[in-house]
């Protein structure tokens, strides 16, 4: 028997940052530095779907976690997790431990402790909103994002206790597990 039992959840981007929004990444298609050791015990992935990609598309700009805070893009999250909870309760029933959500630190979806904030409204090209000054007021900022602040909530409800962890893509290669926590 061959399996090991065993399942890590990443974020879509984890696995291929052609989901991001141009022109982030900075590696090529799976985030090997971060999954290599993981891959090499023979823990298997379970790929998280984009949900940028998924309700904006390839086309869209990056927006902050404000932007994404909304009822109705909530629910978009809620319908994408829909099938992921019904597989990880599987596994898990199935006797699979899922070892941890990896999310995207400075994501605002994906954040497991640190997030995107510091949206001021309005028109980029209007002097009343100007672009520098929106883009000065950007700043990472504690906390989770919006997706995976709806799959906490999902995971809780269905009784799933599956920690959160985080790429830092400052200091790539290493995984966060706690808020506290630097990179290891
Ligand atoms: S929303 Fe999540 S999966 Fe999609 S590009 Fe951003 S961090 Fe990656």
């Amino acid at each position: 028997m061959q399996r090991s039992g065993r399942i890590l959840v990443v974020c879509h981007c984890l696995l291929n940052a052609n989901a991001k929004v141009r022109p982030l990444a900075a590696y090529g298609g799976a985030h090997l530095e971060a999954l290599r050791p993981w891959l090499e015990q023979g823990v298997g992935l379970f790929q998280l779907p984009c949900p940028e990609t998924a309700c904006l598309g390839l086309r869209r700009w990056g927006m902050t976690r404000e932007q994404y805070d909304h009822p109705a893009f909530r629910r978009a999250c809620r319908g994408l997790l829909q099938p992921v909870l019904d597989q990880l309760a599987a596994f898990a029933a199935d006797g699979c431990e899922v070892v941890a959500v990896v999310g995207m630190d400075g994501s605002p979806n994906c954040g497991a402790f640190a997030t995107c904030a510091g949206f001021l409204g309005g028109e980029v090209s209007s002097p009343a909103t100007r672009l520098d000054d929106q883009v000065a007021a950007l700043r990472i900022a504690p906390g989770r994002g919006v997706f995976l602040e709806e799959l906490a909530a999902a995971l809780d409800a269905a009784g799933l206790d599956i920690p959160f962890w985080a790429v830092d893509e400052a200091r790539p290669g290493r995984l966060r597990t706690s808020a506290e926590s630097q990179p290891e």
